[in-house]
């Protein structure tokens, strides 16, 4: 492709891509294919000679394109948002154009300066002590393996060294029994062994009790193991349930033990004044996640993680071998010693085009909108005879189910299946589930960027519309 075709090509796309976003509240938000459906129709060999870009393109639209499940649909409650925005995408525009790889200061020096400048904006939004430092990691179950590792070399003591891996047996890690499973993960995958994962008991409104924590720690200290890590979630993927920092931390004080906080989907809210009591207590985890690539308008992947001693990060991570040595290593920040990986994409820039979009206000704008939908859609749940709220709602998820009276447990479970298999089937919008208490429950989030009141009334008229025709079946 010679520059006047790129040119070309880019300023078409563009205007694709301006009229997608324009449209995509048209289109299924879903694409109701079976297994299989794309590939089939994809030739099983690479083309010998290149092709011309407007083949690609036209396929792409005409294969590619029917395939997608569209996340910037305003019919979107599914799982968490993923949102992003106008400024995010061209600002992932420039980021593809310049191709840097920012593994350290001197391979891309702004790359570093602006991740290290923007997320700290990022911290004061948050009310986030000056202490905590951020790096910018693909995902929170990369952030929460990470702190996973530092917690279990600062329970170490650093024996490993450079050497290898500290002798992580006897350690323990703690979390909620709502914990999301990216901490079982990175359990197993930082050698803790998943037998020494302690799965504590929560309250009527999903969040970890503090008693329980403090009652496995004591157990566990007294039978020799060395408690290493608590997870704790502000805004559990279930039911966005928030485990109470305070007493959670002062149970880790006393034994020094590391205070991961997962908020990877409700971390946005922190900027809320109004919202910020959830997440009171943050100021002590020595780190913390947030992904404002669900809830903050920023294209996936950007994941923000914070940590309160920077050093427990590079004597987890730091490796220098002599070909990235440079002149300024003592000067500077190296991310690729904050992390897993080496390469680095520069996911700065859309982090700092989005906040500099919107500012801070326009953000807190945003998640207000999302949260009142929610609270009102909660109202309109329970003032419905035949349905029930399942959770508290203290962000933009509500959890509800379908339970016409005289029905077994096991019976409306089964009309729920139904229920949201009958919505989704629709296409208009995408609704998922969990269980909780053991039951099925129906998620409903609102945090799609272009989601107004009308799309959240048409899909609890969707919902309402499934239940009237859905006759219960026996269930044995
Ligand atoms: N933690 C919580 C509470 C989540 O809800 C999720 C995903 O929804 C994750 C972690 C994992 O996020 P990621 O996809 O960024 O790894």
């Amino acid at each position: 492709m010679d520059p006047d075709e790129f040119r070309r090509h880019a300023h078409e796309l563009v205007d694709w891509m301006a009229d997608y976003l324009d449209r995509v509240s048209d289109l299924p938000v879903t694409p109701g294919m079976v297994p299989g459906d794309i590939a089939r129709r994809l030739p099983s060999s690479p083309p010998e000679q290149g092709e011309r870009f407007e083949q690609l393109f036209a396929d792409f639209q005409s294969l590619v394109l029917p395939g997608m499940t569209h996340w910037n649909h305003p019919g979107w409650f599914a799982y968490f948002p993923g949102n992003n925005s106008p400024p995010s995408i061209l600002a992932e525009m420039l980021t593809a154009t310049l191709g840097a790889q920012c593994m350290s200061w001197a391979t891309s020096p702004a790359a570093t300066e602006l991740e290290q400048v923007t997320l700290d904006w990022l911290r004061r939004m948050l009310g986030l002590p000056e202490t905590f430092v951020g790096v910018i990691q693909d995902t929170a179950s990369t952030a929460t393996l990470v702190a996973l590792l530092s917690a279990r070399e600062r329970a170490s003591g650093y024996s490993a060294g450079e050497h290898g891996m500290a002798d992580s047996g006897k350690l323990t890690v703690y979390a909620s029994a709502q914990a999301h499973s990216s901490v079982t993960k990175g359990v197993r995958l930082a050698g803790y062994g998943l037998d020494q994962l302690r799965l504590i008991p929560v309250d009527a409104a999903f969040a970890m009790r503090p008693d329980a924590l403090a009652h496995a720690v004591s157990a566990d200290l007294a039978s020799g193991f060395r408690p290493a890590c608590v997870v704790a979630t502000v805004g559990t993927t279930s039911s966005t349930a928030v485990d109470p920092l305070h007493s959670i931390s002062e149970v880790c004080r006393p034994h020094g033990i590391w205070l991961h906080v997962d908020a990877a989907y409700a971390g946005t809210a922190a900027i809320v004044p109004e919202l910020r009591h959830y997440f009171d207590g943050m100021e002590q985890a020595d780190s913390l996640v947030l992904n404002p690539h669900k809830w903050m308008l920023v294209n996936f992947d950007c994941s923000a993680y914070y940590v309160r001693d920077r050093d427990a990060l590079l004597r987890t991570f730091q490796l220098t071998p002599e070909y990235l040595r440079t002149e300024h290593d003592d000067k500077v920040v190296n991310y690729r010693d904050w992390g897993i990986q080496l390469g680095r994409r520069f996911r700065a820039l859309k982090l700092w085009f989005v906040i500099r979009s919107y500012g801070v206000e326009g953000l807190r704008a945003l998640v207000r909108k999302h949260v009142a939908l929610a609270r009102e859609l909660a109202q309109w749940i329970e003032a419905t005879p035949g349905f029930e709220l399942v959770a508290p709602v203290p962000f933009g998820l509500v959890c509800f189910r379908y339970c016409p009276a005289g029905l077994g447990e096991a019976a409306i479970d089964e009309i729920n299946r139904r229920l949201l298999a009958q919505v989704n089937q629709t296409r208009r919008v995408y609704l998922t589930h969990t269980e909780l208490n053991g039951r099925y429950v129906i998620r409903l989030v609102i945090g799609q960027r272009q989601t107004e009141r009308e799309h959240v009334q048409a899909a609890w008229r969707l919902v309402q519309e499934a239940a009237a025709n859905l006759k219960p079946r026996a269930v044995g």
